[in-house]
Order: C-alpha cells, then sequence, then structure tokens
C-alpha cells in the first residue's frame, strides 16, 4: 500500500502526490456508498493498478477540516495584507482573525506585505497589539525581495492556506515563492479569475521544497453568519483569561455592568482597539439576526 495526499478532485478522479509524483486515483466503490466525501489535503493511502493508476483503499484521519474552501489537515493560515496599497485596515485584519479562530488554525501567521512601501513606525505601532496578544508576524516584499526566505521557511513540510483582501500580493508571493506556479497578479486578473458567486474547488498546489499551498484564498465574509454573538469572544484570544469572570455568565461584554473585559480595557490589559473591533462585529452579527 502508497501513501500520499490529495492534491485535486476531478470527475470522481483524485490525483494523489506521492514522493515520485502524481498517481491519478479511483476510490474504492464502498467509499461511495457510505457517501465519503474526500478533500483537498487528505491522506490516503491507494494500491498502484497495472495501467499506473491507483484505487484509494484507505483515508487517514483528518487533523482539520477547513469548510471553504473544503480543505481537510490545513496547518495554518497566512492572514495576508498589505502595510499600504491598500491600507493596512485593523478592523479588517481582526475580522480575518476572528475567521481564523473560528475555522480553528492552530497555527496562524500574519504577513505583511509591501513594506518598501510602508511608514515603518506607523506600522509597528499598527502591529504593537497583535504582537502583545502573542500573533506571529513577518513582514515582507515580494517587490523587493524582503522577509521572503523567512515566508518560505514557514511554509515548508506545510499545509498552508493564504487568506487576505484582495490586491494585497497573495498570487505575487507565491509566484515569488515557486516561480513554477505563474499564478495570475493583479487586481484585474484576480477578479475574471474568481467571479463573485462562482465557487472555486480548491487545489492543493505541491512546493518543490515540501509542503502545499492551497490555490484559492481561505474564508470569505459569509462566514459571519455562522457565528454567534455568544461565541465572538472566544475568537479574540486576549479575551480569555477575563471572559468568565463577569458578573452575568451571559454577559458579551457590550452594555452589561461589571464587565471583567471592559475593565481589563480600561486597564490596558485589553488594546481598545481590539476591543472596538469586537463591538463592531459583535453588532454587526445581532442586526443581521435581526433581520431575519
Ligand atoms: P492578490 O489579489 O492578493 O493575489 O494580489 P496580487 O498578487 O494580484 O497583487 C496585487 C498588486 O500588488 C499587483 O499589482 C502586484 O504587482 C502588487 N504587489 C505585490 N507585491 C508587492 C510588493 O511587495 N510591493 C508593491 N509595491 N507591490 C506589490
Ligand atoms: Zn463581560
Amino acid at each position: 500500500m502508497l501513501t500520499g495526499v490529495v492534491l485535486k478532485a476531478f470527475n470522481s478522479f483524485y490525483y494523489i502526490k506521492q514522493e515520485q509524483g502524481v498517481t491519478v486515483c479511483k476510490l474504492r466503490g464502498r467509499f461511495k456508498q457510505e457517501r465519503y466525501s474526500l478533500a483537498v489535503g487528505d491522506r490516503v493511502e491507494y494500491d498502484l493498478l497495472d495501467d499506473e493508476t491507483g484505487i484509494i483503499e484507505k483515508i487517514l484521519p483528518r487533523q482539520s477540516v477547513l469548510k471553504r474552501p473544503l480543505v481537510a489537515n490545513v496547518d495554518q493560515v497566512i492572514l495576508t495584507f498589505a502595510a499600504a496599497s491598500p491600507n493596512l485596515h485593523p478592523l479588517l485584519l481582526d475580522r480575518f482573525l476572528v475567521l481564523a479562530e473560528y475555522s480553528k488554525l492552530k497555527n496562524i501567521l500574519i504577513c505583511i506585505n509591501k513594506i518598501e512601501l510602508a511608514d515603518l513606525v506607523l506600522l509597528e505601532k499598527t502591529l504593537q497589539p497583535y504582537y502583545e496578544i502573542g500573533y506571529k508576524i513577518i513582514k515582507v516584499s515580494a517587490k523587493e525581495n524582503i522577509g521572503m526566505l523567512e515566508l518560505k521557511n514557514h511554509l515548508k513540510d506545510k499545509i498552508s492556506v493564504f487568506a487576505g483582501p484582495s490586491g494585497v500580493g497573495k498570487s505575487t508571493l507565491l509566484n515569488a515563492i515557486e516561480p513554477g506556479l505563474n499564478l495570475a497578479t493583479g487586481v484585474i486578473s484576480t477578479k475574471i479569475k474568481r467571479g463573485k458567486h462562482t465557487t472555486r474547488v480548491a487545489e492543493l498546489l505541491p512546493l518543490a521544497q515540501g509542503g502545499f499551498v492551497v490555490d484559492t484564498p481561505g474564508f470569505s465574509s459569509t462566514e459571519f453568519d455562522y457565528i454567534q454573538k455568544t461565541d465572538l469572544e472566544d475568537y479574540f484570544v486576549e479575551f480569555r483569561p477575563y471572559m468568565d469572570t463577569c458578573k452575568y455568565n451571559t454577559c458579551i461584554h457590550d452594555v452589561e455592568p461589571a464587565c471583567s473585559v471592559k475593565q481589563a480595557v480600561l486597564d490596558k490589559k485589553i488594546s481598545q482597539v481590539r476591543y472596538d473591533a469586537y463591538l463592531n462585529i459583535l453588532h454587526e452579527i445581532q442586526s443581521k439576526k435581526k433581520g431575519f
């Protein structure tokens, strides 16, 4: 039995990456009866047939599943933003952080691209709250080849998904790391590539150094529709030491009295910017729910 990773699925064929290359496989019939949906990123065991194609006999247990796009065993998300053009809006970063935490992605790396355009003092000030929370941040420039080795090292032997607003340079970064990928770049091509309502099936792109990147950005803001207002606190990780000591156990840290989270903001243990982002997203969730 051989093992490999599902790179893509096409018309009930699965492209399995193993050490030597890629094998096209079919799924053993019984999986179909079980309606088991094999996802990109799944690790499988398969037998090789005489014609060099394979038949998948076993799907190894999943470590994690990202739902949109559907990818199994994602090791990390690289939240990519630009220092400028487009400007770095902390609220947007907070929204992506919420989506990443909600998706239970264990490793979150914040990657700030286009740093050659940045006012570095201002950038550090903006990023300060995120350093304090403990998020890992790297600063790169695809254009000026700054920090690219560090980014590349983070991708080694992992399944990574890039997420972030369009135009920040996600495709450019990937092309710089793996020129063979030849991803279309530039805002216009991006729009053609991913029409607003087309749901794309994700594909894993193998990196020469080992590891994979998902070819399509992770998450979409529709995900907020699934987040309950009482759960939002869980996705602001720095609230955790305080949120269970509020006077009311139903406290959502908004207008309630004797709220430990609000006290922590006053005591400067939680950043005001982050708390404001929490309220902003909370109120958005509340207004949407009322709309139904
Ligand atoms: P994506 O939508 O996130 O995939 O962004 P793209 O990779 O398509 O890049 C958007 C634009 O930003 C393109 O015009 C790139 O040439 C440009 N860009 C990418 N990286 C850098 C960088 O490090 N510095 C500057 N100044 N521009 C960059
Ligand atoms: Zn509270």
